[in-house]
């Protein structure tokens, strides 16, 4: 039986490759691919992820901040490098990393200018982003003229880019709203080739995008999720692997007799003889308080043993009464065997939260 030694996220970059391949299938060879690797890569490894990909000839890198775009750099990555969310208060730096912001409003763009025209800057890629309707971030349809005068005026930045960002692509309800976004995205689209006097790549979709909206590819796409092997709906993860195993040990068992208690506050009373076995990771680590009680399983040697009571801090406890194994054994939390989207869904959420929520304590472990 498998023997473990601590709690690891294995990241696996063949399944990676799959990922990636399988995804390009899906759009034309001249079509961009832009990863996105923001949250560390979604919770795994933001360099080893962005270094395999960059060398199967991934186009762009996507970040939300700057921060993390700089660790990209220092990590050996020289594609171009998209900051989605970048702060006023890190343009300089950002600049001076060669990464390109998304630029969502006429202060921010004012201030972008500023900063790139102080360092000397010309003809300084950008990205203009537009709300469509998901409205979080971005200019809207009737700042087209003014932005073009700002940008007409001065030398220090180009617009090379234009995005928004679809709302429910992976909604088979929402398809009239992701249509309604689509069509907005186009006629900004329009207008600004009217506009601008520079070509500008065009980019809007997310991998459900790619899979339901592909005719809406335009120059580039932007996927996350997907490269990771989850695809918001069962038929696409079906055709994906699963990047990232998140495995433990069993620390030790225990033999609680009816009547007893387990953990903080008494939450699991045992109406009949419980075996457990306790295991090293818990809140602090990324497994929430929401995924205790008995809702929530893990896989031991293909078995599935529920974590009862309240999730400690560094800990949890599961019920193995039925399951052979012994201390030091490895169990998995999700990935390969049990995934993290069923996973995620025991606790009413979805796979990017468990992911990305994952803490860095957790040793990382690149495979292949
Ligand atoms: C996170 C993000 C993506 C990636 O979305 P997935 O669903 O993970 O493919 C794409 N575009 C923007 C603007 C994002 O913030």
């Amino acid at each position: 039986m498998a023997k473990a030694e601590e709690t690891v996220l294995e990241i696996d970059l063949k399944a990676l490759g799959h990922n990636y391949t399988f995804l390009r299938s899906k759009i034309k060879p001249e079509t961009k691919f832009m990863a996105v690797v923001k949250a560390y890569a979604y919770g795994s490894d933001s360099v080893a992820i962005a270094t395999y990909l960059q060398n199967l000839g991934v186009d762009y890198f996507a970040v939300a901040y700057v921060n993390e775009g700089i660790t990209l750099r220092e990590g050996g990555i020289t594609a171009p490098i998209l900051v989605l969310h970048p702060q006023k208060t890190h343009f300089k730096t950002l600049i001076e990393n060669n990464l390109e912001p998304s630029i969502y409003s006429k202060a921010i763009l004012s201030d972008f200018i500023a900063t790139a025209e102080e360092t000397g800057k010309t003809d300084y890629p950008i990205h203009l982003k537009f709300n469509t309707g998901l409205n979080r971030l971005g200019f809207s349809t009737e700042d087209l003229p003014e932005i073009s005068t700002l940008i007409e005026q001065q030398k220090a930045v180009q617009v090379i880019a234009l995005l928004s960002h679809l709302a429910a692509t992976e909604d088979a309800n929402e398809t009239d709203f992701t249509n309604l976004q689509l069509e907005r995205f186009d006629a900004i689209c329009q207008q600004a080739d009217a506009l601008f006097k520079t070509k500008t790549l065009k980019h809007v979709l997310n991998t459900s995008g790619i899979i339901n909206y592909g005719d809406a590819q335009y120059d580039m796409v932007r996927s996350g999720i997907g490269l990771y092997g989850y695809g918001n709906e069962p038929h696409v993860d079906a055709a994906l692997k699963p990047v990232m195993t998140l495995k433990t040990i069993i620390s030790q068992k225990h033999t609680i007799p009816k009547g007893e208690s387990v953990g903080y506050n008494r939450k699991y009373k045992s109406d009949h003889k419980t075996i457990t076995a306790t295991l090293p990771l818990g809140h602090a680590d990324g497994i929430g308080r929401e995924y205790g009680h008995g809702k929530t399983y893990v896989s031991i040697h293909g078995k599935l043993a529920p974590i009862i009571g309240n999730v400690c801090m560094d800990m949890i406890m599961v019920d193995v009464t039925n399951i052979e194994c012994e201390e030091g054994d490895e169990v998995e939390i999700f990935g390969k065997n049990l995934s993290a989207n069923e996973f995620a869904e025991t606790a009413q959420t979805i796979t990017y939260e468990i992911l990305t929520g994952l803490s860095q304590r957790i040793k990382r472990i690149i495979k292949n």
